[in-house]
């Protein structure tokens, strides 16, 4: 066989394996998800709340996913929230900013890349908050500043707790400034949140990146993180690039950001409800031990002083 014919028939090898790779739309339609292992089947995957059973990996969940996980099957109320201008800067590259932002919506069945739900954790009531890394990668614009706004406006209103399920990839930039504008304004709700003395829970989920661990994931109350999230301002790549040096094993894994101080505590899916329930708890002085310490100006000691006088 000349150099000519072999050539042709690694090109048709390549050819075969091209067409044999899966549309996203088979991928997505498919009863199977892949992992270390190669293929899981989807409906174990979800008994094990979207956990791989041999790796621990924990795979990316949808805002109903984790709210279901949560608080239980449906057991929320899911908040409207408002619906900015889209695409102020006619923005288009590649695509149309309009485009993607359609695509999106198809894909997710929301309006934008948070939900907000008023739910019950065992007896207590919450407002929290979910992105979804698949509406163009849990970035946030308007929209999404919006209905964390609503959210945190509905904890104080409420007298709620505030749960953010943080993920994306940061600010979204076809929206400039009006995206990085977000960064203030949820701040300044936060510090609303904390004015009205409401716990402000974060729990940071992959990957939390640029602006968002940039501002609102990284002031809460307490910080929890799932095992192996990408928790991080700017790339490994860049921050290589930058310092010129080896970068630790494992740098801008939550194990790694929790040694260095950013989070409290990394906890399993599985897990997750038990600790936010306790936590509160402690927080809202529901705990019955911390109940039991006698407040001073309770009615209760009021009444057991003046007696006793
Ligand atoms: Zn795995």
């Amino acid at each position: 066989m000349n150099w000519i014919k072999k050539t042709l028939k690694i090109g048709e090898k390549i050819k075969t394996l091209l067409k044999k790779r899966p549309t996203k739309d088979e991928i997505k339609n498919s009863e199977w998800i892949s992992c270390c292992k190669g293929p899981v089947l989807k409906k174990d995957m979800e008994n094990n709340l979207w956990v791989c059973p041999s790796c621990n990996k924990h795979h990316r969940i949808s805002c109903k996913q984790r709210f279901d996980i949560i608080f239980g099957k449906n057991n929320y109320e899911i908040l409207k929230t408002p619906t900015p201008q889209d695409d102020p800067l006619q923005w288009k590259d590649t695509k149309s900013y309009k485009d993607r932002l359609k695509d999106a919506r198809i894909k997710t069945g929301m309006d934008c890349g948070i939900m907000v739900v008023n739910s019950k954790i065992d007896n207590i009531n919450v407002t929290a908050a979910a992105s979804d890394f698949a509406f163009i990668g849990g970035s946030v614009r308007a929209a999404e500043g919006d209905a964390l706004l609503t959210g945190i406006q509905h904890a104080i209103d409420n007298q709620h707790p505030f749960i953010n399920f943080t993920s994306g990839g940061g600010m979204r930039m076809f929206e400039s400034l009006i995206s990085l504008s977000q960064m203030t304004r949820v701040t300044l709700a936060i510090n609303e949140l904390k004015n009205n003395n409401l716990p402000y829970l974060v729990v940071m989920c992959d990957p939390c990146a640029g602006g968002i661990t940039g501002s609102y994931a990284m002031i809460g109350d307490i910080h929890f993180a799932e095992p192996g999230a990408l928790v991080a301002f700017a790339g490994a790549r860049v921050i290589q690039g930058t310092v010129k040096e080896e970068l630790p094993e494992g740098f801008q894994k939550s194990e790694y950001v929790q040694k260095t101080g950013f989070i409290d505590a990394i906890v399993e899916r599985k897990e997750l409800k038990e600790k936010i329930n306790s936590i509160l708890s402690i927080l809202l002085k529901k705990n019955s031990d911390i109940s039991s310490i006698p407040d001073e100006t309770s009615e209760d000691v009021r009444t057991i002083t003046k007696a006793a006088s």
